[in-house]
C-alpha cells in the first residue's frame, strides 16, 4: 500500500531523473507503522555504467568552474533546502521515524554543513616556496581528487550525505551518492535542491541499488578516485578492501561507543539533563551518542536518579504526532539487535530501569528508553554498540579506572566529559582514544571542525578544513624560466 504523502524518488543519472530498471525494487517502510510507503526502483548494471561515464564528464565540467561560482551555486542550493525544509523533513520522518522537530533540525543542520563547505570553496590555498634553482619557482597547487563514490546510512540521511556532497562539490569533485535504500526520499529531495540550480550533468548523481553489487561496480571502476563511507564496521571493512585494490583515497566513519565521564566535581543536574537529551535523540541511533556513562562513585546515585528523571519525560510514539519526543527505531533489525543486547545484560544480572515505555501494542519498531546499572564485566552492551535508546551507567573510583573503561572498546569516535578540573580535562584529552571530545557540552560535531574516529571507528575526517582536504590532492610544480 502506498502512502498518499510519500513517493519513492527516482535515480539521478547524467542530469536526468530516471526510473531504476534493475531486477528488484526495495519496499520503503514507515517504521512507526511497519507499512510500505512506496516501492523504490533500483539501478541495474547498465545504469551504473552510464552514471560512471557521466561522473567523469561531470567532473571535467564542474572542476572547470571558478571556485567562487561553485560556491555560489551551492549556496543557492542551500537557500532552496531552507525554502523546502517542511517537505524534506516530512519525508524524513515518514521513512526514518524521528520526530518531525528532529527532522526539521536535521534539514537545518545539513544546510549549514553545505553552506560552510560552499563558503570554504574559495579558500583552497596552495603555497609558494623558494626554489632550489636560480630564477625558478616552486609551488604546491591543490586539485580535486576526481569522481567520488559516497555511501551514507539511514540514521541521519541528510546530515551524513551533506558532509559528503558539500565537501566533494566544494572541492571540485563530482559525486555519485548512494544513500541507504531504507531512507531514500529525504536525501533525494535535498539533492534536487542542488540539481535545480543547473549543475553540469553528472556533477551530482543519485543511485539506489542492491548495495553489495552497486558498491562493487562503483569501486571497481577506474573512474572513481575516492570512497567516502559512513555506516557499520563490517561494511566499511569490505568497501575499504575493494577501494584499496584500486588505490583509491578513502574516508570511513564507522560508528562509535562514546564514553561520557561524569567527574566528582560535575554539576549532576546539568550533566544528566544534557546527556539524557543527547543520548535519546534519534532514539539513540547516532554514531556519536553517549553510550556508556562512566560516573564517579560519589555521584552514581544522584546522577542515575537525575538521568532517569530526564529520560522519563520522553514520549515514545509516531514521529508525526506533535507530542512525540522519541520515535521508533528505524528498522526491524535494529529492534531485534537492541533487544538481544538488553537480554544479555539482564541475564548477567544488570538492573534494567524502564524510564519511558514504548507504546503498549500495535505495529511499528518501538523500543522503550532504558537505563541500566549493575552491569557485570563481559556484558555485551559494554563493548558492542547498541545504536538504540539504552543507557548503561557504571561507577568508577579513580580517573585511571575511568580512562581504562572509556578506552576498553574497539571504537574511538566521540567522548564526553563533565568536570571543571583542568587536570582532569588534560588527562582525558591526552588519554582518551577518540577523534573528538566535548567538555561540559555535547556539541561534538560542528561544520567548521573535523569529525571522525580512530581504531575501528574509521579513518579520515569530515567537516572543517580537514573535510575539504579529504577531497584534494597536492601537485608540486617546479618552474624554471
Ligand atoms: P548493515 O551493516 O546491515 O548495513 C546496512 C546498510 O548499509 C544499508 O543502508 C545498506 O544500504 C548499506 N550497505 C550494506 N552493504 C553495503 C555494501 N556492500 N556497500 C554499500 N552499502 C552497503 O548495518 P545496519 O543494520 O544498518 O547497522 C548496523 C550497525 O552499523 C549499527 O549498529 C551501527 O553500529 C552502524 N551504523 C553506523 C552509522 C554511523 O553513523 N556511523 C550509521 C548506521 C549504522
Amino acid at each position: 500500500m502506498n502512502h498518499p504523502a510519500y513517493r519513492a524518488p527516482r535515480l539521478l543519472i547524467d542530469g536526468q531523473w530516471c526510473p531504476g530498471t534493475g531486477e528488484a525494487a526495495w519496499a520503503v517502510r514507515n517504521p512507526a507503522t511497519g507499512e510500505v510507503l512506496d516501492q523504490l526502483g533500483l539501478a541495474g548494471e547498465a545504469e551504473v555504467r552510464r552514471a560512471l561515464q557521466a561522473a567523469q564528464r561531470g567532473f571535467e565540467a564542474w572542476r572547470e568552474l571558478p571556485a567562487a561560482r561553485r560556491g555560489q551555486l551551492l549556496l543557492q542550493g542551500v537557500a532552496e533546502m531552507r525554502a523546502r525544509r517542511q517537505a524534506i523533513a516530512a519525508a524524513l520522518t515518514l521513512e526514518q521515524g524521528k520526530p518531525l522537530a528532529e527532522a526539521l533540525a536535521e534539514v537545518d543542520m545539513a544546510a549549514e554543513l553545505i553552506q560552510w563547505y560552499a563558503e570554504e570553496a574559495r579558500r583552497v590555498y596552495g603555497r609558494l616556496q623558494p626554489s632550489r634553482l636560480a630564477g625558478a619557482d616552486m609551488r604546491v597547487s591543490r586539485h580535486p581528487v576526481g569522481p567520488v563514490a559516497a555511501f551514507s546510512p539511514w540514521n541521519f540521511p541528510l546530515v551524513l550525505s551533506a558532509r559528503k556532497i558539500g565537501g566533494a562539490l566544494a572541492a571540485g569533485c563530482s559525486v555519485l551518492l548512494k544513500p541507504a535504500e531504507e531512507t531514500p526520499g529525504a536525501v533525494a529531495a535535498m539533492v534536487a535542491c542542488f540539481h535545480d540550480q543547473g549543475l553540469p550533468a553528472g556533477a551530482l548523481q543519485l543511485l539506489f541499488g542492491q548495495p553489495a553489487a552497486l558498491s562493487r561496480q562503483l569501486l571497481e571502476s577506474p573512474v572513481v578516485r575516492k570512497l567516502s563511507f559512513t555506516g557499520s564496521v563490517e561494511v566499511g571493512r569490505l568497501l575499504a578492501r575493494q577501494a584499496a585494490e584500486g588505490f583509491k583515497r578513502m574516508t570511513l566513519e564507522l560508528g562509535g561507543h562514546a564514553p561520557a565521564i561524569v567527574w566528582r566535581d560535575a554539576d549532576v543536574q546539568r550533566a544528566a539533563r544534557m546527556l539524557a537529551a543527547h543520548k535519546f535523540r534519534n532514539a539513540g541511533q547516532a554514531c556519536l551518542a553517549p553510550s556508556r556513562f562512566i560516573v564517579h562513585q560519589d555521584l552514581l546515585e544522584p546522577f542515575t536518579q537525575a538521568f532517569v528523571e530526564c529520560a522519563s519525560e520522553l514520549r515514545v510514539g509516531d514521529g508525526m504526532d506533535p507530542p512525540t519526543t522519541m520515535g521508533p527505531l528505524a528498522n526491524a533489525r535494529r529492534l531485534a539487535a537492541v533487544r538481544e543486547l538488553v537480554q544479555d545484560a539482564r541475564q548477567r544480572g544488570a538492573q534494567v530501569i524502564e524510564a519511558a515505555p514504548a507504546p503498549a501494542s500495535g505495529p511499528g519498531y518501538f523500543a522503550p528508553a532504558l537505563v541500566l546499572r549493575g552491569l557485570a564485566p563481559g556484558t555485551r552492551l559494554l563493548s558492542e554498540e547498541a545504536f538504540g535508546p539504552v543507557a548503561p551507567i557504571l561507577g568508577v573510583a579513580s580517573l585511571e579506572q575511568a580512562l581504562r573503561e572509556a578506552n576498553a572498546t574497539s571504537y574511538g569516535l566521540a567522548a564526553y566529559l563533565f568536570t571543571d578540573s583542568a587536570s582532569v580535562v588534560h588527562a582525558c584529552e591526552c588519554g582518551l582514544e577518540v577523534g573528538a571530545l566535548a567538555v561540559n557540552t555535547v556539541a561534538v560535531s560542528v561544520p567548521e571542525a573535523p569529525f571522525g574516529g580512530v581504531k575501528d571507528s574509521g579513518m579520515g575526517r569530515e567537516s572543517g578544513i580537514e573535510g575539504m582536504e579529504a577531497y584534494l590532492e597536492s601537485r608540486f610544480v617546479h618552474q624554471a624560466y
